[in-house]
């Protein structure tokens, strides 16, 4: 099946599923926000709860705070989101949309490399195993052409991002003759800047001064909190503070069901750290944020960092961890070794004093910051992704199975009586009971077995227990597995040695050790 159908089917499974429903249904949606429904709210807190605790459970010196949206408008300014937040956006007037002038020349430098790939898996084919690739890539004429006009694209890019020079990105879509794709015209407008943050009115006056923004992350809150938390908690550099909290903005380009919403979720930690000691911790952190995603064993094939070659004017390193979805490698977590511009910032726009004092040192520093931020949207959307299959059974039959790390399933044992009499589901409902405060239970008495279980199935329960009438005289039921559909006979006393551990988050947890 072609990927993009694979992604259309996902995005059904999570309306049909009650994962992810369009905000304001019944009023057709409010393009790029969406709501959780009751299996898609639990599996986005099991993501969260599974960051939060790798994070403040299993580092003494990291602490997390909530702070709040609305903040003190100056914020934005000493940030530079005021100022620098902008997409260059230009219009096609045929076809009346608008896109990011950016995102243009990046699909144009990923069509010559796409043409590079052609031309290479032909020359596989064609030599099979003999053919050496490096070679082929430095000699062959084709690939040498190709290659250079996207070096060649990419470092005129480059050049037109500084800035950006607005006049110089228009001028390389017209040279690469790039074309709107629903139109098929290059009827193009100027590139201009476009700010990303929402902006509302705080209070009854709406003079400038009572304009303020929501968030457009959430690591400013952090920053703002930098002395409380350092002085109220005595932390000690190098520490953390870490943070889960909706961010809004208003991307152009919304697309991808929940990849790039107008309101999303953040998990951002920023860890202050002894100049001079952030390249260090810079690679600490992105080892330990890669094995956090891998715990989940989605191979690490699925995987990749991404640094990048051109970085914020404040910024000593930087490298995403993209993951493999339908459409592609794509961002799902940024890790920047920021320096002290953030804290610097908000010290000259504050008028207050943020140093550090080092006790042993005798020693008062500004400290660099190491920024991890993850959106909590993109995780799941990645976790759906690959948890996602069709399979084929031996009987011809095709059922739809999530295979979410147990860990993270919105349902961890659904209990099934065989039939709605004879005692069964009050035997069913006794078992839930037992079990309701150790993970969650879900009962279902509706349909035949079969029916049930696929319907367990597609929401990605690892396991089911039946209840029948031996049930009554053995106190044992049948415990089915999700992903082999195997069966096993199991005294209903064992049900929670064998599944709590798990089902648990901490399973996860103890793998980042
Ligand atoms: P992109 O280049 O895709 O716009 P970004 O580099 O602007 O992302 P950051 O500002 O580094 O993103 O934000 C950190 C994380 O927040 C991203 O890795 C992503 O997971 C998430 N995120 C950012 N923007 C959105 C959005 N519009 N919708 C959903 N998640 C988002």
């Amino acid at each position: 099946m072609a990927q993009e159908d694979v992604f259309k089917k996902i995005v059904s499974h999570c309306k049909e599923y009650g994962f992810v429903f369009p905000s304001s249904d019944i009023y057709d949606g409010l393009a790029a926000v969406y709501d959780y429904g009751q299996n898609g709210v639990e599996l986005k807190n099991n993501i969260k709860e599974y960051w939060w605790k790798s994070m403040v459970l299993l580092h003494d010196n990291i602490v997390g705070i909530d702070s709040a949206i609305f903040m003190h408008p100056t914020i934005w300014k000493a940030s530079g989101h005021v100022d620098a937040f902008n997409d260059p956006l230009i219009d096609n007037r045929d076809s009346k949309k608008r896109y990011r002038a950016d995102v243009l020349i990046e699909d144009q430098i990923g069509k010559y490399e796409e043409k590079i790939e052609k031309e290479i898996a032909k020359a596989r084919k064609r030599f099979g195993d003999s053919f050496d690739e490096a070679k082929f890539r430095e000699t062959n004429p084709r690939v040498l052409e190709h290659q250079k006009k996207r070096d060649d694209l990419h470092a005129r890019y480059t050049e037109a991002m500084q800035g950006p020079n607005l006049e110089a990105l228009k001028q390389i879509i017209i040279d690469e003759e790039i074309v709107d794709p629903i139109s098929g015209t290059k009827n193009w407008t100027d590139v201009r800047q476009f700010n990303l943050m929402f902006s509302t009115e705080m209070g009854s006056t709406s003079d400038a001064a009572s304009k303020i923004y929501l968030r457009p992350e959430t690591a400013q809150g952090i920053f703002v909190n930098y002395l409380n938390v350092q002085k109220t908690g005595r932390m000690k550099i190098p520490f953390g503070i870490a943070q889960i909290g909706k961010a809004f903005r208003n991307e152009i380009v919304a697309r991808q069901f929940i990849f790039r919403m107008r309101e999303f979720e953040q998990m951002e930690m920023q860890f202050f750290v002894k100049p001079g000691t952030e390249k260090e911790w810079f690679s600490k952190w992105k080892e330990f944020r890669m094995k956090w995603h891998q715990a989940l064993g989605f191979g690490a094939d699925n995987y990749r960092f991404h640094d990048h070659e051109k970085l914020a004017f404040y910024a000593n390193a930087a490298t995403d961890i993209e993951f493999k979805m339908p459409f592609g490698f794509k961002e799902v977590e940024g890790i920047h070794s920021r320096t002290d511009y953030d804290l610097k910032q908000h010290e000259k726009f504050s008028g207050r004093s943020i140093k550090y004092f080092d006790p042993q040192t005798n020693e008062s520093y500004t400290p660099y910051d190491i920024e991890t931020s993850i959106g909590v949207d993109r995780m799941f959307l990645s976790i759906m992704c690959h948890s996602y299959e069709e399979e084929k059974l031996e009987n011809g039959e095709t059922r739809v199975v999530l295979k979410l790390p147990a860990a993270l399933a919105p349902v961890k044992l659904a209990v099934l009586p065989l039939v709605k009499k004879d005692g069964l589901p009050e035997k069913a409902r006794e078992i839930i009971n037992n079990l309701k405060f150790h993970f969650n239970c879900q009962y279902d008495e509706k349909d035949t077995i079969g029916k049930r279980y696929r319907r367990q199935d597609a929401i990605g329960t690892p396991y089911c227990v039946t209840v029948d009438y031996d049930t009554l005289k053995d106190n044992c039921v049948t415990l089915r597995f999700r992903d082999t559909m195997e069966q096993e006979r199991v005294s209903i006393d064992d049900l929670n040695s064998i599944i709590e551990d798990k089902v648990s988050i901490a399973s996860l947890l103890k793998k980042l050790q």
